[in-house]
């Protein structure tokens, strides 16, 4: 059975194609800047040996239809094709940032299903459009296969209401939805289900602090694969430091700001999603250049990195109240698999709570899952590489199986 799974932006549609019978990702790649003069489609077959072929095109994709049909054509040429027929794809997986409440798992794509992802484009403005054009197309394009939605939200809608809900009147909740909500619900899930698979143990009798750490970061606790709490809230600004992101900060910053600074609403808008984080502390948001800086003797970058680590320690002592017991921790995404540097900072001192690193497991490089806690650890600490794609992959291969 072949899926493919498709993440559709405001201008670009990511894309992977995977056979699920031979568990295998046969390509990959992205339209990017649709709509804009220069439009550039990086598609990458994926050869039996592993090793992969890239092709990158330059011209004008005027919008998603046409940027999926050239993904298609793509998918089928004799040169960099995979398949022969689109005809062989049985479904497409998309991902849908918001499901608000209405949806727990995923789904196959109705009117219906479509008229709530409509319902919740004020939780996700910028998202759930994007993602509407992107089932749109691929259902005019592919009109036999099943549609299929993941929601980010939907892993985190187990979360009870005294961790959703805002200390705000209860009428917000109940007629404007205001609550938490969560995201990057398929990472947390997937690298839960990952960690019992690696301790040989059934997700329903763990409970793990599950901390994804990529451009956006946020974390999870995982009660007996439940997620009871996350850290991004109604929307992915609130929780730890991220990018460009500020995460937690004091709700009346932005009456600060208006009132004496005169700021707008999109001014601050901007300046706390876009302006913030990593990069409004040290001016770099990519964690590697971050790290650099520091090692060069920048302050700046120094006091980042303290901040960005502290916000990630004190969550784990947070989730770990949360959970009342604790089995492991698991680091994922970016700058969760690959600096150990990070990794170290966030667990240190935390030896009381049977949290203990082992520095040259940490220090050696792998890309594939692989513990890091010393061996009298109580607490197991993994990193565990996400795959956020073949999850999505997953879940609609369940889906339809389930359904016929
Ligand atoms: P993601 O959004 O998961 O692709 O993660 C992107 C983040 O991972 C960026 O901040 C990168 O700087 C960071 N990253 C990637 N490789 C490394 C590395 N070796 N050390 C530190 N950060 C890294």
């Amino acid at each position: 059975m072949k899926i493919l799974v498709i993440n559709t932006g405001s201008s670009s549609i990511k894309y992977e194609l995977f056979d699920m019978d031979h568990r295998q990702i046969l390509a990959s790649g992205m339209a990017e800047k649709i709509g804009e003069d220069k439009s550039i489609l990086t598609h990458t077959k994926i050869l039996a040996s592993g090793e992969s072929v890239t092709k990158i095109e330059e011209g004008v994709i005027a919008d998603h239809h046409q940027g999926l049909n050239r993904i298609v054509d793509l998918l089928i040429d004799k040169e960099h094709g995979v398949i022969q027929d689109k005809s062989e794809i049985s479904a497409v997986g998309h991902r849908v940032v918001h499901g608000g409440e209405d949806f727990h798992a995923t789904t196959v794509i109705d009117e219906k299903v479509i008229a709530a992802i409509k319902e919740n484009i004020p939780l996700a403005p910028l998202h759930n459009p994007a993602n509407l054009a992107g089932i749109e197309v691929a259902t005019s394009i592919f009109p036999d296969a099943p549609q299929v939605a993941v929601f980010d939200t939907a892993f985190h809608q187990t979360i009870p209401m005294r961790a959703f809900l805002y200390a705000i009147p209860f009428e917000l909740y109940q007629k404007d939805r205001v609550r938490r909500y969560g995201f990057h619900g398929t990472s947390h899930a997937y690298v839960a289900e990952r960690a019992a698979d690696y301790l040989g143990q059934p997700l329903s009798e763990l409970n793990l602090i599950t901390i994804h750490l990529g451009n956006g970061a946020s974390m999870a606790a995982v009660e007996k694969g439940k997620c009871i709490d996350t850290s991004m809230g109604m929307t992915p600004l609130a929780g730890l430091v991220m990018g460009t992101r500020s995460g937690d900060l004091d709700p009346a910053i932005p009456f600060f700001l208006a009132d004496y600074l005169r700021m707008s609403l999109k001014d601050i808008d901007t300046l706390l999603n876009k302006d913030s984080g990593l990069k409004g502390m040290c001016g770099a948001n990519d964690m590697r250049e971050v790290i650099e800086k520091k090692n060069a003797g920048d302050e700046q970058a120094k006091i980042a990195l303290e901040v960005y680590t502290y916000r990630i320690k004190k969550y784990i002592g947070a989730y770990f109240a949360a959970l009342e017991n604790l089995d492991g921790i698991v680091f994922t995404a970016g700058i969760g698999e690959n600096s150990a540097e990070i990794r170290e900072l966030c667990c240190r001192g935390l030896n009381k709570l049977g949290i203990e690193i082992d520095l040259e497991r940490n220090s050696k490089p792998g890309k594939e899952i692989r513990e890091i806690s010393s061996p009298g650890s109580e607490v197991k600490i993994l990193v565990i590489p996400t795959n956020e794609e073949l999850k999505i992959a997953q879940e609609t291969r369940k889906v339809i199986e389930a359904e016929s």
